[in-house]
C-alpha cells in the first residue's frame, strides 16, 4: 500500500539569519523569524518518507547531529534502518546527508541504513569529494567518499524513476549537483531541497547566500513551480519550522501554499 509522503522532524538547525535569506533585508525577514543574540534564526530539518510499492525511501537525512531523532522518528512510523531501501540525496551538503552518515571518533563513517541504494546525481558527489574554497564548509568529504567507495550508490545523469512513481530530476542552483524529487500519487509531491528550504521562499526574490548559482536557481525553482501550479501539489519545505509542507495555489502571480 502507498502512504502519501511524510515529514520527519529531526531538527533544529541554526544558521545565520541573513545567509538564509541573502539579499532580502534583516528589517523584513526577521518580522518571520525570532533572531538570536548571535543574529542566528532556528530553523527546522525534515527529511522525507516515502512508503509504497516495496520500498521504504528516504528523501534526505538531516545533520551529523540528527542521526538518533531520524532512527526515533522512523521507529513510531514503524519502520527499521534495515528496511530503508533508498536513500535519495537532493545534495550532500553535510544538513541533509550526515543523519544518514555518522562519522566516528576515528573518522569512519558508520552507515545507519545498511541496505539502502543511494542517489545522488554524478555531479554533486564529483563536486563533494573535491570541494573548494567555497563549498569547503558544506561537503564531508567522508561521507563523499564512503558513497562512491560502496559501490551501492546510483548516480543520477538525467531525470530518472526510483519504482514506479518516484522521479528523481536534477534541479542545479542551490549546488549544480542539486536534484529535486517528484512523487506522483493521488496527487503530487515535490520535494525541492534547498531550491526552495522554507516556503518564504516560495518568494522568488528569497534565496540563501549558500546558492551556488543565483540566476540558474532562480531558472530551476520557476520551472519546478510552474510544473507543481498544474495539478494539485503538495510541496515538502526541509528546512520549515512551523511549516514544513503544504498545498501549493496561485495567488495572482505568487505562489502561495495552503498551511
Ligand atoms: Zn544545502
Amino acid at each position: 500500500m502507498s502512504l502519501p509522503p511524510q515529514s520527519l522532524p529531526v531538527g533544529p538547525f541554526r544558521l545565520d539569519g541573513g545567509a538564509m535569506f541573502g539579499v532580502v533585508p534583516r528589517s523584513l525577514w526577521e518580522k518571520l523569524y525570532p533572531v538570536e543574540e548571535d543574529n542566528r534564526i532556528v530553523l527546522g530539518l525534515n527529511p522525507v518518507l516515502i512508503q509504497g510499492n516495496d520500498r521504504i525511501i528516504l528523501v534526505d537525512a538531516g545533520s551529523p547531529e540528527s542521526g538518533s531523532r531520524l532512527l526515533n522518528e522512523l521507529a513510531k512510523r514503524g519502520v527499521s534502518p534495515a528496511a530503508v531501501t533508498d536513500l535519495i540525496f537532493t545534495h550532500l551538503h553535510f544538513d541533509h546527508s550526515g543523519g544518514a552518515f555518522p562519522i566516528d571518533k576515528n573518522g569512519t563513517v558508520v552507515p545507519l541504513f545498511p541496505n539502502a541504494t543511494v542517489h545522488v546525481t554524478r555531479e554533486e558527489l564529483e563536486d563533494a569529494l573535491n570541494p573548494d574554497e567555497r563549498t569547503r564548509h558544506f561537503y564531508r568529504t567522508e561521507i563523499a567518499s564512503y558513497i562512491s567507495r560502496t559501490g551501492r550508490a546510483v548516480l543520477v545523469e538525467q531525470p530518472t524513476f526510483v519504482g514506479e512513481d518516484v522521479e528523481l530530476v536534477p534541479a542545479p542552483g542551490h549546488t549544480q549537483g542539486h536534484l529535486a524529487v517528484w512523487v506522483y500519487r493521488e496527487r503530487q509531491y515535490l520535494i525541492p531541497g534547498d531550491l526552495i528550504p522554507t516556503y518564504h521562499h516560495l518568494n522568488i526574490h528569497y534565496m540563501t547566500s549558500f546558492d551556488e548559482n543565483t540566476r540558474l536557481n532562480i531558472q530551476t525553482k520557476k520551472k519546478l513551480l510552474e510544473k507543481a501550479a498544474n495539478r494539485s501539489t503538495v510541496i515538502f519545505f526541509y528546512h520549515g519550522t512551523r511549516c514544513t509542507s503544504g498545498e501549493l495555489y496561485m495567488d495572482g502571480k505568487h505562489f502561495q501554499i495552503n498551511k
